[in-house]
């Protein structure tokens, strides 16, 4: 949403090192990239810098062979892919991640920091958001525009194959068996890995192969694991169901992506059910007597009066001229004296 976006971007820069020596925590388990400041205000106000140190990312890009890619990787043309294009496009969607990932965005007025507010969650939830950033962007054509990267259809394959792997497979090797997965990075990467196969087992996304005692993942469709990179609701019930556990006073009004897209509405009537007293459509409610609040029409997405199939499975062929009456209507029932905030 807009007042999640910056205003005006400030200084971000995004510069390669290389290294000659490190020590105290940098030592002897190195980093492969620096990002100051922490402090969200400086960011807000001053920007950010990420450095990359060059040499030790060449190096982890080596470190191993290839017998663990040929293991775990499914087809031939996906071991082709990486051995082409890995590194390069493992290299860019760091950068990507550092760079439009942390630095974007900034935090509403009034809300806390998302260490105060997320607690222990927060390193894991920012690490994926830094992801889901660069691999939603590592696709986009705007990356051989800019000419950074030679093909964004390939790159993004083969960052999309390896995010997978490495998400769901590969990265447990880093841990003893049975332990669980508790570094802020590897929760992120199996969380975002894990969301996307179990959004995607309807349409069969991403598949999961058993051969020969061996497990594989298999992308069927990047257009589609980019969609779900894009969109963490999607009319998901469980989302649903947390924001349910809120305990302050909370109400809902459900946008464009949240209709479920079952064109039948069921999963957009379940959200409704699950929702109760919280939800809001065609309404106003009168929020800890202190503001109105105004919802048009569900699931509106902007630019013209359109009803989509999943509102009218719910709510029947309502047109533009009865969704006037019923806002006019329910308008009638505003607290005065208090500010009004309106979703149309
Ligand atoms: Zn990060």
């Amino acid at each position: 949403m807009d007042i999640h976006k910056k205003k005006n971007v400030v200084g971000i820069s995004y510069n390669t090192v290389n290294v000659a020596g490190e020590a105290g925590d940098a030592s002897p388990s190195t980093p492969i990239g620096i990002n100051l400041p922490n402090a969200n205000w400086i960011r807000a106000n001053h920007g950010s810098k990420s450095i990359s140190l060059g040499n030790i990312l060449y190096a982890y890009g080596n470190a191993g062979s290839s017998g663990r890619l040929e293991e775990f990787a499914y087809s031939k043309e996906e071991i082709e892919l990486e051995k082409k294009y890995g590194k390069d496009a493992d290299n860019l969607h760091t950068a990507l991640h550092e760079v439009i990932g942390h630095a974007s965005g900034q935090i509403v007025d009034g809300v806390g920091t998302p260490k105060e507010t997320l607690k222990n969650y927060a390193s894991s939830l920012e690490e994926a958001r830094a992801d889901l950033v660069g691999l939603y962007f590592i696709v986009d054509k705007k990356m051989e525009e800019l000419g950074i990267s030679p093909s964004s259809k390939d790159m993004g394959r083969t960052s999309y194959d390896g995010y997978i792997r490495n998400g769901l497979m590969t990265q447990l090797i880093r841990i003893k068996l049975g332990d669980d997965v508790e570094q802020a990075h590897m929760r992120n990467r199996q969380t975002v890995s894990k969301w996307v196969y179990e959004k995607g087992l309807s349409e069969n996304v991403i598949e999961k192969i058993v051969e020969n005692d061996k497990t594989y993942f298999v992308i069927n469709d990047y257009e589609k694991l980019r969609e779900l990179f894009g969109d963490i609701s999607d009319g998901s019930v469980k989302i649903i169901k947390k924001i349910n556990e809120i305990k302050i006073p909370t109400f809902v009004i459900l946008g464009n992506h949240d209709r479920g897209k079952d064109s039948t509405g069921e999963t957009l009537s379940k959200q409704i059910r699950v929702l109760g007293g919280k939800y809001i459509a065609w309404d106003l409610k009168v929020f800890n007597n202190q503001i109105n609040l105004l919802s048009a029409r569900p699931c509106s997405s902007g630019g013209g009066y359109y009803l989509s199939k999943e509102v009218k499975g719910v709510y029947g062929p309502i047109t533009e001229q009865d969704s006037i009456n019923k806002i006019i209507k329910c308008s009638e029932k505003t607290v005065e004296d208090i500010p009004l905030i309106k979703k149309l």
